[in-house]
């Protein structure tokens, strides 16, 4: 299971951020989880909870986004939104598609006390 290291990673992320900005702690995580990303938002969050515990993340609110991938599509000769890798296109229902965003995991927002 990744997600047990990417969640480690994004608290390693928010121990650091919360050090820097001299917080006691973390109160809101918001992370954008593209679509397209193969980690499971449910075990993503479980596993950041485990993650931060003891330190200064340790039950902060947890939002996740989770935007749409983006692929250009060779038929149409444009960017269409897709839900998952391997789907054809929702306008013209060719399947030439090049993958160009959606499956990034970052830290998008931050509030510290
Ligand atoms: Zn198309």
């Amino acid at each position: 299971m990744h997600e047990t290291a990417l969640a480690q990673g994004v608290a390693d992320i928010l121990a650091e951020e919360a050090r820097k900005a001299g917080a006691r702690a973390v109160r809101k995580v918001r992370l954008t989880l593209g679509a397209l990303s193969h980690v499971d938002a449910d075990a993503l969050a479980f596993s950041l909870d485990v993650a931060t515990r003891g330190g200064p993340a340790e039950g902060a609110e947890l939002l996740i986004d989770r935007p749409s991938g983006e692929a250009f599509c060779m038929g149409c000769g444009d960017t269409v939104p897709i839900l998952r890798r391997g789907d054809p296109c929702p306008v013209c229902g060719g399947s030439q598609l090049l993958v160009t965003g959606g499956d990034q995991l970052q830290v998008t927002e931050l509030e510290v006390i």
